[in-house]
């Protein structure tokens, strides 16, 4: 499993920078808050999973 995006803080949204209340749970209501983020990381999820895909079916 190879993550590719830049997540070194768990509690720093890596898409705007904001601060997340916790890891996890808190970044899970942050992109309920951000649409912009959510999108983000809807598009950084699909990436890993055609990423995956590519090797699999390579
Ligand atoms: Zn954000």
């Amino acid at each position: 499993m190879a993550a590719t995006t830049t997540w070194t803080d768990p509690i720093t949204c890596p898409f705007c920078g904001g601060e997340l209340a916790s890891p996890g749970a808190g970044f899970m209501d942050h992109i309920d808050e951000n649409g912009d983020c959510e999108t983000e990381f809807e598009r950084w999820r699909q990436n890993l999973a055609s990423d995956l895909t590519g090797e699999w079916s390579g």
